[in-house]
């Protein structure tokens, strides 16, 4: 196996509701549980400047996109979205998002392994916790919907943050962490996870 495919990043911050929900240990536990292999960790209270560098990585692309998210989602359920244009929610998600990841202590992370972005999405859960699935962090341990966030003109309070693609992670890493933060280190598990032959295991 090729050595990078192992080592794929991914950047998890559990939000301000997270911690006050004192969720930190259920929701590490749940990616720690996969294999993925912890290597950097801080928890710290962001300002919004830098709530908005992190959201607008994906540039106007991703405040589109957000807008056509939540649009669809109305829609599913038979209703109009209260906006405009596409631009125009995203544009308000993002000084949302800014407020709320500023408003108190984060924990950010990075973990690492075979396709940790999609394992760490899948575990996740969709954007909304209304219709994330059952089983997910955002499914089993919280309650928003895009209605309650959008009558309230706030964002939608689902918990985690979880880098979206590898390319939006490598952006992403660099505004909360340094090159020296993150550890290189062997853990045991790994030999189980990825080696050719499980030849270690017997006296
Ligand atoms: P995800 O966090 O699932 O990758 P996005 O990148 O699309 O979702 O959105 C980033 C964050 O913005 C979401 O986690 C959520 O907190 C907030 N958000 C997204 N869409 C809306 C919306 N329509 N109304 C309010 N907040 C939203
Ligand atoms: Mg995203």
């Amino acid at each position: 196996m090729v050595a990078h495919l192992k080592k794929e990043h991914t950047l998890v911050i559990i939000k301000p509701d997270g911690v006050q929900r004192a969720l930190m240990g259920e929701i590490i536990r749940r990616y720690e549980r996969t294999g993925l292999k912890l290597v950097a960790l801080k928890m710290t209270i962001p300002t919004s400047e830098m709530a908005r560098t992190h959201y607008m990585v994906g540039g106007e692309e991703w405040l589109e996109n957000i807008g056509r998210k939540a649009a669809v989602a109305y829609e599913k359920k038979g209703k109009k979205s209260p906006f405009a244009t596409f631009r125009e929610n995203g544009v308000a998600i993002l000084e949302a998002n800014a407020k709320y990841l500023s408003s108190g202590p984060v924990v950010a992370m990075i973990w690492e392994g075979h396709q940790a972005v999609g394992i760490v999405r899948k575990i996740t859960g969709g954007t909304e916790p209304l219709s994330s699935d059952v089983g997910t962090i955002r499914g089993d341990l919280t309650v928003d919907s895009y209605q309650l966030a959008d009558s309230d003109q706030r964002s939608i309070r689902n918990l985690i943050h979880a880098s979206g693609t590898p390319e939006e992670a490598e952006k992403e890493i660099p505004i909360w962490f340094e090159e020296k933060e993150i550890l290189k280190y062997r853990l045991i598990a790994e030999q189980i996870l990825y080696d050719v032959n499980l030849d270690g295991i017997l006296e």
